[in-house]
């Protein structure tokens, strides 16, 4: 695993609250935090950034955070989702660590919570703090009414508990259809906060749990179970986005209501009540972030999968080719705000860019390759290399060459524009890392393609300067036509034709696809490529980062994505 690096850009207001709680004894002298993915679908971009948050402000402070599962919504939970969630966050570069609740140091599941949460609850209607109601959804949202004028009390709100406790019994012995009945909590009926007027704790959902089965016909709301979850996991810091803002009142009064039952653990004699902050989310235009709107894109195949390359998922760029640290210095430089804004997956490029600029190898590959016949040359060199002209330590490797060569068809005009400095008839170029070679002749297919372009190479050239010290501008890459590995490339661009593909609603999004997010192409690439181990990164010289695909790459037969291209006119503010 990597190693996380602290940064002044993370001394944002999370932190500043942390650390005040800290200092005055508040957490017992351990910060603990947790990410709560719900095993509903793959993370992405977003969930990154809360990771890097709560997984960062636990090790800034030497705490814990804790992976908890909140599978409290039993309809479209899975392990395989769990799964792919836990390998992504280690990805990124995190580990949870703590007691746990399964074994597993640090990982806890909500569902493991639900008898203690069944219990929380019986004792509130015991206390006459919540009740049964059976008004239907409907009325309930009637009765709740708006901010500016108080809400109508439920014919249930004033039954006694015995009646609750019995009612309440029936909804988890399976007595009842869902939405007949639910539990409300008894709170205000007048508060200004819509969340405060008797929410919903308990609901009847008929539903098998991915890891429970049938034990459970009800299930807790978020706001009930949220709470309970990171108080008896001892959690400190609850940080979550902006827009549970307005429901922290409800939070507080549920950490409350455990502080009555005693159920607030206690460590090193201080009694650890969880606090909830707010951070805003991260938006990022040109793509889709919905869990279900990702789902759909998979199911309806619009993409190959999860971790297609062109998603915004964790495991998608992990295919792409982005680096974790990079996807952390995006999310350390997009910051923590209480502001809601939008990022430009440029920025995240330039990231990727940055990164990749100082660790990945070096090779030659040519993308729409044309051949070029050295008339003049005989037999085979090599020419060496560096792998890493930035990293002396990443070291240099050989490459052949002989008298046939791949060149970019890009690296050729019939008739060169001005500014055009490579290769042209009459015309001297730099073959990178070997000689200078000028251009004889040329051949055209019948479609009036180029198709073979022959030269003479200056004897005297060898290591690429001119004997006599004259001038050649340009320098162009090739590979060696007799050595050269067929490579399949793929060139990712975005998945959408604009930066917000939800303008007309998330009905009218698929309209904005880009039809041109992929392209394949056959490429010809030095040896050394022939054998990338998938997975691994590289920079193409004069063309862009691309990865060896961890799927589909084999030795022999290489297969590469475009991770990002080499340059973009985008420049960090
Ligand atoms: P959905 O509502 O589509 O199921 P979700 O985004 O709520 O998805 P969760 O699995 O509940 O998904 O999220 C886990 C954690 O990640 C939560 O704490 C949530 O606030 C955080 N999170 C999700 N999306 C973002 C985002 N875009 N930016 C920052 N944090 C996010
Ligand atoms: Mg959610």
């Amino acid at each position: 695993m990597e190693e996380v690096k602290d940064s002044d850009t993370s001394r944002h207001f999370l932190r500043q609250w942390i650390d005040e709680d800290h200092a005055a004894g508040r957490t017992g002298g351990q910060v603990v935090t947790r990410f709560p993915p719900e095993p509903n679908g793959y993370i992405h971009i977003g969930h990154a950034k809360a990771v890097c948050v709560d997984f960062g402000m636990a090790k800034l402070f030497g705490g814990e955070c804790h992976l908890r599962l909140d599978d409290t919504n039993p309809t479209k939970e899975s392990d395989e989702y769990a799964e792919n969630i836990k390998n992504d966050i280690r990805w990124l570069g995190f580990q949870w660590s703590g007691a746990g609740d399964a074994g597993e140091a640090g990982f806890y599941n909500a569902s493991n919570m639900f008898d203690t949460m069944y219990r929380i609850a019986e004792n509130l209607i015991k206390a006459g703090q919540a009740y049964c109601c059976n008004l239907t959804q409907e009325e309930w949202k009637q009765y709740r009414g708006v901010p500016e004028k108080p809400g109508t009390p439920s014919p249930s709100r004033d039954t006694d508990p015995e009646r609750n406790l019995r009612i309440f019994r029936e909804m988890r012995d399976g007595k009842y259809a869902d939405g007949e009945w639910c539990l409300r909590a008894k709170i205000d009926m007048a508060s200004p906060n819509i969340h405060f007027r008797d929410p919903v704790i308990y609901r009847i959902r008929h539903v098998s749990h991915y890891h429970l089965g049938d034990k459970w016909c009800i299930y807790p709301m978020y706001d009930f179970a949220h709470p309970i979850e990171d108080a008896l996991e001892g959690v400190t810091h609850s940080m979550c986005t902006l827009e549970f803002e307005v429901h922290r009142p409800l939070y507080d009064w549920v950490v409350d209501r455990m502080d009555e039952q005693g159920l607030l653990v206690v460590r090193n004699g201080v009694k650890i009540r969880p606090q909830q902050r707010e951070f805003a989310r991260l938006n990022i235009t040109w793509t889709v972030m919905s869990k279900r709107l990702l789902l759909q894109l998979v199911t309806e195949k619009h993409v190959a999968g999860w971790d297609d390359p062109r998603m915004p998922t964790v495991c998608g760029m992990r295919r792409r080719g982005f680096p974790p640290a990079a996807i952390r210095e995006f999310c350390e430089r997009v910051g923590v705000t209480k502001v809601e804004s939008e990022s430009d997956p440029a920025l995240l490029e330039w990231c990727v860019r940055e990164e990749l600029n100082r660790t990945a190898a070096r090779r030659m590959a040519v993308l729409d390759p044309v051949k070029v016949v050295i008339e003049n040359f005989e037999g085979s060199r090599t020419v060496t290399k560096a792998n890493n002209p930035l990293d002396e330590s990443a070291g240099s490797r050989e490459i052949p060459f002989s008298r046939e060569l791949w060149i970019d068809r890009a690296d050729f005009q019939e008739n060169p524009e001005k500014k055009f400095f490579r290769l042209g008839p009459d015309r001297e170029v730099r073959l990178a890392g070997a000689c200078i070679v000028k251009c004889t002749g040329y051949e055209k297919d019948a479609d009036g393609k180029v198709s073979l372009i022959r030269c003479t190479w200056d004897e005297g050239s060898w290591g690429g300067n001119a004997p006599d010290g004259r001038k050649v501008k340009g320098t162009i890459h090739w590979v060696d036509a007799a050595t050269a590995v067929k490579a399949e490339v793929r060139l990712y661009d975005r998945l959408f034709t604009v930066p917000d593909p939800l303008q007309d609603g998330s009905d009218g999004f698929l309209k904005y696809m880009n039809k041109d997010s992929l392209r394949t192409l056959t490429a010809y690439v030095e040896p050394a490529l022939g054998q990338a181990e998938p997975g691994t990164s590289f920079q193409f010289e004069r063309t862009g980062y691309f990865v060896a695909d961890a799927k589909d790459s084999k030795p022999g037969a290489p297969v590469f994505n475009r991770t990002v291209t080499l340059k973009d006119s985008y420049k960090p503010a």
